[in-house]
């Protein structure tokens, strides 16, 4: 099959910056991708990297989209080298949506949300609103401030939160092994003293992607489950720390973990534990994100997309940027 190509980079304000142990996230970059097929049906893709992450650069991407003709091929959308995890990401779906013909943006309500939650104290301020928009399952990020005074926050939060939500803590490789041991400890000791009317569902990448060991160690030691995020980034990595022994729980980021179909692959063969989740994409990339989670998610496990509360209406925003594509 052969395609029409067309891309245009562009830039998002979040409404309110995004706080993580990698530091403050103002703006959204990426591209959106428009792939015509010979029967002139359209599918549209997006590549959003995050660097950061584990992922290529926004600058690399769009330098792979600038040496690319005006006609590209399917050979040529298979072939994008695994460096580029977000490219072969955004041009597979981008031509898998075109040949399902559903340009339409449908998400899958049988798929339970994960709803973010900021940083520090303001969490106990924002929940509610979280849970009256319909919300049970809260991330909150962990290892953004000093541990005695997140660990105080987090026994007042635990405790406000009603009967069956589950907390997730996401450290994003940001604890020591001291630290991770402590959180886990004290997330152990909750559910031990039965006392707690909440799910402590998992303590996500407490320690950096260099300390796998570590957390391998970790996940053995104690009740409460690990899922790794950052050092699952990528499909290689994610197949590396399957092949090491890793069978805890694995954080799928769709938007930048590389090509759709090796990852159905992967994830038919080995059965593995998943939570999807978001790269803060588009309603364009957000599609084909959701259609992997719904295909490919096991144990119900609520899926990490709980975030419009981020961004502005978007669909007057994707309009005014395909208006001239
Ligand atoms: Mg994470």
């Amino acid at each position: 099959m052969r395609y029409q190509f067309k891309f245009r980079p562009y830039r998002r304000r979040f409404l309110r910056s995004l706080t993580t142990n990698h530091g403050k996230w103002e703006i959204r970059e990426g591209v959106i991708l428009r792939l015509t097929d010979e029967t002139l049906r359209v599918g549209w893709g997006e590549i959003a990297p995050i660097s950061w992450f584990g992922s290529e650069t926004l600058e690399q991407a769009l330098d792979f989209c600038h040496q690319l003709p005006g006609e590209i091929t399917d050979e040529m959308i298979f072939s994008i080298p695994d460096e580029l995890p977000a490219c072969q990401f955004g041009f597979e779906s981008a031509c898998d949506m075109g040949s399902r013909g559903d340009n339409c943006i449908t998400p899958n309500s049988s798929l339970f949300y994960s709803a973010l939650l900021p940083a520090g104290e303001a969490a106990l301020n924002q929940w509610q609103t979280l849970w009256q928009q319909g919300y049970r399952t809260f991330k909150w990020k962990i290892g953004v401030y000093a541990i005695a005074h997140e660990l105080k926050i987090f026994e007042s939060l635990i405790h406000t939160l009603p009967a069956s939500t589950k907390l997730r803590l996401d450290a994003n490789g940001g604890l020591s092994y001291e630290e991770a041991n402590l959180w886990l400890w004290t997330c152990d000791n909750f559910k031990a003293n039965a006392e707690l009317p909440i799910e402590i569902e998992f303590i996500e990448q407490p320690l950096p992607v260099e300390q796998f060991q570590g957390m391998l160690e970790l996940s053995t030691s104690y009740e409460t489950a690990i899922a790794l995020d950052e050092s699952v980034a990528t499909l290689g990595q994610l197949a590396a720390c399957h092949q090491q022994g890793w069978r805890g729980i694995f954080v799928i980021k769709p938007g930048i973990v590389g090509s759709p179909s090796r990852l159905r692959k992967f994830c038919h063969q080995h059965q593995i534990d998943t939570v999807f989740s978001s790269v803060f994409e588009t309603a364009i990339a957000r599609q084909a994100a959701l259609q992997l989670a719904a295909e490919l998610s096991q144990n119900n496990r609520a899926i990490g997309f709980g975030i419009d509360h981020f961004f502005e209406q978007e669909q007057t925003w994707l309009q005014s940027l395909w208006k001239d594509l």
